[in-house]
């Protein structure tokens, strides 16, 4: 496995540096401020009168700078400076390795959430879809594929203003993916599962609560993860009861059960029993090269 070490001013945004990586390198021992690495990624950022200059280098040969225009807001600044990091890693990444990523720069789920986002702007759709694989060097095939998906889902009716769905998160798993981009933490020896268990109990009574204050109606149920069904079964019953007012409202109810070393027959019938109308098996990709 390959060593890489991160010398950053910024070290809340290794992680994601690292996903970047990993698209190059799959699995890596991550090194953060530290030496160790057999790969040295330099970071640095200087205020110029200009604007915030950022300078990347990969084993002091490979270099990338660029100037950025501080955002106004803080979420934005935030968004802004990891996204120009992760971009400058990637270039000098992909000259390093020869290899063109078909998703490009891409990491994490749903990058047609960039595509709506672009058109909020007021971007037609092939107009966003053009600004995101300029943006983050996406092959044309995986371009086309964004696009026609978005079509599809534009002929879906959108939720009004008073529509709600319920997304429950199961942020554990029990083992890492090398390309999981989740919130994910492995089960371990499991001392997290029941504090949160409680946690969410009461999140969920809360969320009920507020519902009904705000006159919203609620259309569909998710629990996805991490992987809920990493859960043993007396939490899983636990969580789903605790849903179960909610889901007792909507017309679609998944349960994500995705891994199949954490699903048997007890669990299925506890999600079954729950009035989960299916489950999801959520394969990512059937394609290697892409994970
Ligand atoms: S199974 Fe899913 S949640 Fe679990 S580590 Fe893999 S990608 Fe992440």
């Amino acid at each position: 496995m390959p060593s890489v070490s991160i010398f950053t001013p910024a070290p809340q945004f290794s992680n994601d540096v690292a996903d970047i990586v990993r698209v190059f390198l799959g699995k890596i021992a991550l090194f953060i401020n530290e030496e160790g690495g057999e790969i040295v990624i330099r970071h640095q950022e200087e205020t110029t009168p200009d604007g915030m200059l950022c300078r990347v280098s990969l084993n002091d040969q490979y270099t990338r700078e660029e100037l950025r225009i501080p955002e106004s807001s803080e979420l934005l600044e935030k968004r802004y400076r990891k996204r120009q990091l992760k971009l400058l890693v990637y270039d000098c990444l992909k000259e390093m390795t020869g290899f063109a990523p078909p998703w490009g720069a891409l990491t994490g789920i749903r990058p047609s959430r960039l595509v709506y986002t672009a058109m909020e702007s007021g971007l037609s759709l092939d107009a966003a879809c053009q600004q995101v694989q300029n943006t983050f060097d996406v092959q044309n095939e995986k371009m086309q594929l964004l696009h026609d998906l978005i079509q599809v889902q534009s002929q879906y009716p959108q939720p009004t203003e008073k529509d709600v769905d319920l997304y429950v998160g199961i942020p554990f798993c029990v083992s890492r993916c090398a390309y999981c981009s989740f919130l994910s933490e492995e089960v371990g020896k499991g001392k997290q599962l029941e504090p949160y268990t409680e946690a969410l109990e009461q999140e969920l009574a809360q969320s009920l609560q507020l519902i009904d204050e705000l006159g919203l109606r609620p259309r569909a149920f998710y629990m996805g993860g991490g992987t809920p069904t990493s859960l043993p079964a007396p939490l899983l019953a636990r969580v789903l009861k605790a849903c179960k007012p909610f889901m007792d409202r909507v017309s679609e109810v998944t349960v994500e059960a995705g891994r199949p070393d954490t699903i048997d027959r007890e669990k299925l019938d506890i999600i079954l029993q729950s009035g989960a109308t299916r489950i999801s098996i959520n394969p990512q990709t059937g394609h290697d090269i892409t994970l």
